[in-house]
């Protein structure tokens, strides 16, 4: 069965999504789109073959379109997840789910009452090689427990629409979530320090901040959040262990060694870095959806980091107190 895609909102992400699944997986075939940019929607349809849609509502609704694929900005993300759970559709839904810990909630509910797991939210990192080993290293207990994570998420530059709340809901967003993930527990206090502004930014925003968070079981982890660095994307993540520590390999690149040195190349793009684990998150969730299945990162844990994001942000914008945490028991959907 070769499972047909309607795609929400095809600017950069969407359009990286298109290539891979139209050149490098098996299974899934691009047939309709829509954006509220209708020129960029016939554009992007025109090279595919595949239908434009006047809104999401209609090519979610549409006979043609097995499952959505959500790539507009995350204020728009709620609106397409509901149409499609009512419409009984798999979804992968780009992050964040929504932007809040209430609209979140709102698809929860919906996804509850219709009684079986269709959303999937786009955090990638989960199907990173380097990540799965550090978790495995974890779950074997060679080493002991985790006491201490050291992330450092940095971007080369952000637009001027990259707005200051965003280092925590559109930036650190993808620590939370791969925190969770690999510690397998929920994050239950956070605080935001900030240091010295870098004099590469726009004016409205704090760069970099250092996102501190803290899990139930006491796990301490710190976040450098730096979307100006100016010399690359560059993901850090240290896991400090009772007998040891895990290190995430540095950018999946080669090592060069000439006269100046030994160094491997910095990427300066997510689609770069994360090429291969964006690859294993959409073959995954296309073969899930041929079977019938759910795969991925759940509503559950969409809402569980919008949870953090709301502390992060009212610590952010308050004085960097430290906020606690507190999720709704887990519905048995996610148990
Ligand atoms: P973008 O601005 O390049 O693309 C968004 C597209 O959505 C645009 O074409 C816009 O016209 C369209 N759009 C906006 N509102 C819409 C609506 N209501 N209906 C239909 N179309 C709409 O942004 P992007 O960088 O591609 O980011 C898109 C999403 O992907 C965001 O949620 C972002 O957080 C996420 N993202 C994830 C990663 C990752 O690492 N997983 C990386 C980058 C972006």
């Amino acid at each position: 069965m070769t499972v047909r895609i309607g795609v929400i909102g095809p600017g950069g992400m969407g359009r990286a999504h298109i290539d891979r699944i139209t050149r490098e997986l098996t299974g899934g075939s691009v047939v309709a789109v829509t954006d509220i940019d209708a020129a960029n929607a016939a554009r992007v349809a025109e090279p595919l073959g595949a239908k434009v849609h006047g809104s999401g509502g209609e090519l979610i609704a549409s006979d043609d379109v097995d499952a959505v694929l959500v790539t507009s900005f995350g204020p728009a993300h709620e609106e397409s997840v509901l149409q499609a759970i009512e419409a009984g559709k798999p979804v992968l839904c780009e992050k964040p789910l929504a932007p809040t810990a209430d609209a979140c909630l709102r698809i929860i509910d919906a996804e509850v009452a219709a009684g079986r797991k269709l959303v999937t939210v786009g955090f990638m990192r989960r199907f990173d090689r380097s990540y799965n080993e550090m978790k495995q290293v974890l779950a074997s207990g060679e080493l002991g427990e985790a006491l201490i994570v050291h992330n450092r998420h940095r971007n080369p530059t952000a637009p001027e629409t990259y707005t200051a709340t965003m280092a925590i809901t559109d930036t650190a967003i993808h620590e939370i979530d791969t925190m969770r993930w690999l510690l397998d527990e929920e994050i239950v206090e956070v605080r935001v320090d900030k240091p010295k502004r870098t004099r590469n930014r726009f004016e409205h925003l704090q760069d970099p901040v250092v996102f501190i968070m803290r899990t139930e079981s006491g796990v301490w982890i710190d976040d450098e959040v730096f979307v100006n660095i100016r010399y690359g994307y560059d993901i850090q993540c240290e896991l400090v262990l009772e007998q040891g520590t895990v290190t995430l390999s540095d950018q999946n690149r080669t090592v060069r060694r000439d006269a100046q040195g030994s160094r491997n190349a910095v990427t300066r793009d997510h689609n770069d870095r994360f090429h291969e684990a964006f690859n294993a998150e959409l073959q995954q969730w296309i073969s899930a959806v041929a079977r019938g299945e759910h795969t991925g990162s759940s509503a559950w844990d969409g809402y569980a980091a919008a949870v953090v994001c709301d502390a992060g942000v009212s610590s952010l914008l308050g004085d960097g107190e430290q906020v606690p945490v507190s999720l709704i028991d887990r519905p048995g959907l996610y148990a």
